[in-house]
Formats: C-alpha cells, structure tokens, sequence
C-alpha cells in the first residue's frame, strides 16, 4: 500500500551491484523509486540490459511504472582497473600516466585518457574521487608521465573519478562511447538520457537530431557539472527537457562553497521554464555505510524539497552501498515530512505563468490552495496540462490518466504527478470515471477524499467527493 500522504517529490535511484538482484530491484520500486538510472560510466552492456528487462517486466504488472535514465559515461577521466586499492601516504610522489605500467617499482595510476599530460598543465591540482583526495603536480616529463604529490593519506580503488579543475579538456563532451550509448538507449526506448560534462547547448541539440533520426521519445538531460555549463545555463535548460545539478563534479570544477547559490539558482530557473529539476549526488552519502543519514544529510535533501526540486537522487546509496533499501526509505521519509510541513505553510510560490494554458492551470492550482482539496485529476493525452499543474507546485498529488504508456513515463520526474495508463473512452466523463476508479483501487484515491478533475478539452476544473 502506498503511504499517504502521496510523495510529492520523486526519487530516482542508481541501479548497481548492491540492488541489481530482482529481489532489491523490485523493492526498491514498491518502496518509491519513480526512476531506475543505469550509470554508463560502469558496468558492461549485458547487465544493463538484465536490469532494463527486469523493470520491463515490473512495469508490465504493476500500474504504477518505474522509468528508467540511462547516464552516459561523457568527457571524463577515470583511473584504471587495479586488484587491490592502490594505498597512498602524505607526501608520497606516485605517476599518473596514460600508457600501461611504465615501472612496477613505483606507485602508477593509469589514466584513461591520452592528452592528460598536456591537459594537466592547465591546472596545479589533481583530484580523485570529486576531491577525497587531491596531488600536487610535482613535474610532467616528456614521455607523458604525470609526478603527483599526495596532499593526504588515502587509497585509489577502481575507475575513480579524476578531475583536473579549472582545466579545458581536449576531448569531446559527447565522445564517441556515448554516441553508440545514446544510439542504444533511443532504440531500447529508454525514457531518459542524461548527457554528462556537456559544456554548451549544441551538444545538446546534436542529440535532438539524432533521436530526431531514430524516430525516439526518449527525454533529454542535461547533466549540469562543468563551469561552462554553469555559464550556459539558461541556454541549456532552453535546449534540454529536464536539467541534473550534478553535485560531484560541479563541486570539483568550482569552488565548493559556491555549490548552494548555483544549485538554488538553477531550480528556479527550471521551475520558471517548466522543466524538471534532478538534485543529485551525496544526498545520502553516509548511509552507504551507517543505518542513518548525517543530520546534514537530512537537511540538505529537506532543503530541495523546501525549494521546489522536482527530484532528489540516490547514487551509491543505492548502486554499491550496505544499506539500498533503507537510504530510499530514509529519503521518503525526510521528502514527505517537509512536503507536509510545507502543505501547512501559506506560503505559494511566486512563479510566473507564459501561456494561456499555464494561466489556466495557475487558476486551478490556487482553487485547490482555497478548497481544500486532496488531489487532480487531470485526463492529459501528451503529459502537457500534468506538467501545466506541476509547474505551479500544488500541495497535493496530481493523477494524470493518459492512453500512453511513454508519456505516462515522461512525467515520472515531474513534482507531484502520479501518471497511470488509462485508455481513452468514447466520452471524457467515462475516462475519467475509469481513472478514478484505477486510482482508488491502487491507493491513489481514498473514499470522501475531495479532487479536482480537469479534462481534456473542457479545461473548466470541476470539484467531486470520491
Ligand atoms: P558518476 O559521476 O557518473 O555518478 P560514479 O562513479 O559516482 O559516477 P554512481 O552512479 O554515483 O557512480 O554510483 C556509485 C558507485 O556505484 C560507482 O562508483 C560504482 O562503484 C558503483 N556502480 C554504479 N553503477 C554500477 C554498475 N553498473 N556496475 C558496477 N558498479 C556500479
Ligand atoms: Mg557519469
Ligand atoms: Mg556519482
């Protein structure tokens, strides 16, 4: 059973080794997972499709579907395989170098990416693992062997992110990996592809023509996490259909303290425009080894909740912590308290309405305020009058009935909407009777509850007792 009141603020979790098994996978999605992300950045091709065919048959038999984001792996530099975690003490001096083990006397990193000498130049730091740990470059020779200092103690395990801050990489932002990537998820029709390290919105519309090409609906994200992207933000969030505040990266390419003012800034020019909003990463980091969060974890995620995000993420919490069922139950748990705190606040949000529609349903969403209403009910064939309402940011769930099973997908990411597949009748009445009863059996709904119905044409909302 669904528990009440509904999450407003959906939740997308990261598919790893810790939940892959049917057994988790599934639960996390009976427990609230809206979206599953596949991380190309790892894992082979094979276990991603057994994931996809699992949700695949989840979705089949439960009304309520899960959605799924392939993550594309992007211009970054990751370290290379290793047995065992390579332990490195203060003031070590150990090689970065991009060619296989030049000399088994000495600590060697390998770095998947050919022009790191060069690029390297552009930076005095090296950091590993979003900044855990971080080298002083001590001096590049000429055969491309990269010497570092270790600013502390620490170890390099497999694939671990590098960053080289500030530095310009000489390398696509889509490279050619991700183009096969992006191809695969557009023919699986996956419902999300999220592009990371793009730096511009050409990128961005490049990967609009080639899904345009493949006759695919699968929804664009751009992953913001470099500085240009930050720079380019209004021109991205215009080209893209949903925007991810890439925390890790982002908080290595900039100064971290600058993080807030641009995560806050980037949420409201994404519920300006309508478009849905992830925060992720680190939300929950420490439950990836602790029963529960830091209490500046709690805040934080109340914090996106307070600001209107649409979406919160799990990254290792779920893909390779101890603990994937109970960091998503924690986050429930912390989204709908706020969610509820918030519901008993006057507050409305001032955000401007740009259409006719949005002015409609700008209407709408301050009857319910008035009314004491307990949910939409909105018939919506392409998503479009759902994403009016959520725009707004209601205080209750929105049901969207729609006949289509991809654009009920679609709107997985946005706030409030609960979109469930309902096929179109002859007349609106009888599809919205059809939904209402769907929503009352699957916990959507409670008998006496008071809902707002929109439908598709007549868009005069109409106020029932269920
Ligand atoms: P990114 O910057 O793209 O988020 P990441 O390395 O931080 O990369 P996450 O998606 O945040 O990766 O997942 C956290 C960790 O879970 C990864 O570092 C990796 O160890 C593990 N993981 C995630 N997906 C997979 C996968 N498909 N196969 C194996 N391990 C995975
Ligand atoms: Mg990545
Ligand atoms: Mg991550």
């Amino acid at each position: 059973m669904l528990p009440t009141p509904l999450r407003r603020t959906k939740i997308i979790c990261t598919i790893g080794p810790s939940c892959w098994d049917q057994k988790t996978l599934y639960s996390l999605a009976d427990n609230g997972m809206n979206v599953a992300r596949l991380n190309f950045s790892h894992g082979d091709l094979s276990l991603h499709q057994k994931v996809i065919a699992m949700i695949r048959a989840y979705n089949d038999s439960h009304p309520l579907n899960v959605a799924m984001m392939l993550d594309t792996k992007g211009a970054e530099i990751r370290s290379g395989d290793v047995k065992e975690p390579i332990q490195i003490s203060k003031d070590e001096e150990i090689i970065f170098t991009s060619r296989k083990k030049p000399d088994e006397t000495r600590k060697v990193v390998e770095v998947g990416y050919d022009k790191f000498a060069k690029d390297v130049l552009e930076t005095g730091v090296i950091l590993l693992d979003n900044g855990e740990l971080s080298f002083d470059i001590v001096r590049v020779d000429k055969n491309g062997e990269v010497t570092a200092r270790a600013r502390e103690d620490g170890k390099i395990g497999s694939r671990r992110h590098i960053n080289l801050p500030g530095a310009d990489l000489d390398m696509p932002s889509i490279t050619e990996k991700d183009w096969k990537d992006i191809e695969f998820g557009a023919r699986e029709n996956l419902d999300f592809l999220a592009l990371s390290f793009i730096r511009e919105e050409d990128e961005v519309h490049a990967v609009r023509k080639l899904l345009r090409k493949l006759n695919s609906k699968s929804q664009i994200v751009s992953k913001i996490e470099t500085r240009n992207a930050v720079e380019n933000i209004a021109s991205i969030i215009d080209a893209s259909d949903a925007i991810m505040v890439a925390r890790g990266d982002l908080g290595a390419e900039v100064p971290f303290e600058r993080l807030p003012l641009i995560q806050d800034e980037i949420v409201c020019r994404c519920k300006d425009a309508g478009k849905p909003v992830i925060i992720a990463t680190h939300m929950l980091e420490s439950m990836c080894v602790h029963p529960i969060p830091t209490r500046a974890e709690v805040m934080d995620t109340s914090h996106a909740v307070a600001t209107g995000a649409d979406t919160s993420m799990l990254s290792g919490e779920t893909a390779s912590g101890g603990r994937p069922l109970e960091a998503l139950r924690a986050m429930d748990k912390i989204e709908r308290a706020m969610e509820a705190h918030m519901a008993k606040l006057e507050t409305v949000y001032e955000i401007r309405f740009k259409s006719k529609e949005e002015e409609e349903m700008n209407v709408a969403v301050s009857l319910a305020e008035k009314c004491n209403i307990d949910a939409f009910v909105v018939i919506t064939e392409s998503g479009k009058t759902a994403r009016y309402i959520s725009k707004f940011r209601p205080k209750v769930p929105i049901i969207a009935l729609t006949p289509n099973a991809a654009v009920q997908r679609s709107l997985l990411l946005c706030y409030g909407i609960y979109p469930i597949v309902v096929p179109f009748e002859s007349s609106d009445d009888d599809t919205m009777s059809a939904g209402i009863e769907l929503s009352k059996n699957i916990g959507l709904l409670q008998k006496d509850q008071r809902a707002i119905l929109l439908k598709n044409k007549a868009k005069s909302p109409k106020v029932i007792t269920i």
